[in-house]
């Protein structure tokens, strides 16, 4: 009933039916265990990259499977529905440094990183966020110095998904003078690996959810960066980086879809196997009412993200719209799973069922690539603007 309404490709079907087929094969049978012990199979990198899920958007010369917009959203739905740690990297990893790179990056860039990329040999992080820098993301420290044809690069990041794990670090840092600060227009982007002298990782993040997924920082002493690794143009960065979160936070939005429809799925299955007052509670209005509620809100979210999708693919400019399919799932995926908990009662608040799981993991959707008050703002000033 609740399948998307969007009429699929053939591959668009196919690509779905793969990732739902190894997210119930390899993800949801491991997601309980690795959410408590913080930690995934390293393996499951490798295999998304022999599926071809880490070069999904990537054009076949660089390995990639030049897929559309909307199939990697349909992977990552798929992918989340089973775990949301594992859909944030197949998200950041698609969305930002892969399509930075390819977008921005120089021939020799491309040629080196993204066939890699797409194999899941390389895998990508980004960062931007600093302890002082959050949603103000222009407010970025990290403070990059020519030397000769070197950046050196001081300074600490934070937040990084899969920063520990990470080949390739799409790294954003002020390449302006501390004098002559240039705002957003001071700010460049820069591929850094782990392999460069003055790289370091620091604090990994103790989270309430998505606790599979390593977030930790990253400390930038004398990091000496080639000047090769310069991505695009000095003082383009900020610029690049906010384009790329458009694709990001519809990667988001797919997670939250996901978590979404888990949360249902788990409470629809529960709802009718767990009787009170002699009758399961499904057979209850007010529970029918609440399905009704939950169903609702994730098949809106799913239908706004498809069409911003469609249009993304037929290269229309999808304005504000990226930013209402990132408020409208997230929210979505929190109110789902707050009442996927109160279907299963007190059996909803312990670890034995997955539904706590899915509500932990929904919080950081409204807080990520831009918090629910960010993307308000963005919607908003598109509104004023007429
Ligand atoms: C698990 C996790 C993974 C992450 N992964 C990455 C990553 O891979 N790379 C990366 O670069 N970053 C990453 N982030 C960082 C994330 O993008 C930031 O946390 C987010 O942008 C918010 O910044 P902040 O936490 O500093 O909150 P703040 O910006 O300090 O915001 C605090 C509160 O104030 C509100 N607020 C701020 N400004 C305004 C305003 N103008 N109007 C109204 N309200 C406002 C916010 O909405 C929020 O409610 C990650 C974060 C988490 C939690």
């Amino acid at each position: 009933m609740l399948d998307c309404l969007t009429p699929l490709t053939e591959s668009q079907r196919a690509i779905r039916d793969l990732a739902r087929d190894f997210a119930r094969r390899e993800l949801a049978p491991h997601a309980a265990a690795w959410d408590r012990a913080a930690q995934a199979d390293p393996a499951i990198r490798a295999k998304l990259g022999e599926l071809g899920f880490l070069g999904m958007t990537l054009p076949e010369e660089y390995g990639g499977q030049g897929l559309d917009m909307l199939s990697l959203l349909l992977a990552i739905e798929e992918i989340a529905r089973a775990d949301a740690s594992t859909a944030i990297l197949l998200s950041v990893h698609n969305s930002l440094p892969t399509r930075m790179i390819l977008k921005f990056g120089s021939d020799a860039q491309k040629a080196e990183y993204l066939p890699r990329m797409a194999s899941g040999e390389l895998l990508g992080a980004f960062a931007l966020s600093e302890p002082d820098a959050g949603s103000d993301a222009s407010a970025v420290a990290t403070q990059a110095v020519r030397s000769g044809d070197h950046w050196i690069l001081n300074g600490t990041k934070a937040w990084v998904s899969n920063g520990n794990v990470a080949d390739v670090i799409l790294t954003l840092a002020r390449t302006d003078a501390p004098d002559a600060r240039r705002g957003s227009r001071g700010i460049s982007a820069f591929v850094v690996t782990p392999d460069l002298p003055g790289f370091s990782v620091g604090k990994k993040e103790d989270k309430m959810g998505m606790r599979a997924s390593p977030t930790v920082q990253l400390r930038f002493d004398d990091l000496r960066v080639p000047s090769g690794r310069l991505l695009g143009a000095e003082g383009d960065g900020f610029h690049y980086a906010m384009q790329s979160l458009e694709s990001g936070r519809l990667g988001i939005a797919a997670q939250s879809v996901g978590i979404a429809h888990a949360a249902l799925d788990h409470a629809t299955a529960y709802a009718r196997e767990r009787r009170q007052f002699g009758k399961p509670l499904i057979e209850f209005q007010s529970m029918e009412f609440k399905l009704a509620d939950m169903a609702t809100r994730v098949h809106s979210a799913r239908a706004i993200l498809h069409a911003t999708a469609g249009a993304i693919d037929r290269g229309e400019p999808v304005g504000a719209h990226a930013a209402m399919c990132k408020l409208v799932a997230s929210e979505a995926a929190m109110w789902v799973t707050t009442q996927a908990i109160q279907v299963f009662g007190g059996y909803g608040y312990v670890t034995d069922y997955p539904v706590e799981r899915l509500f932990r993991d929904a919080k950081v959707t409204e807080i990520y690539e831009g918090t629910s008050e960010i993307q308000r703002i963005v919607i908003g000033r598109a509104v004023a603007a007429g």
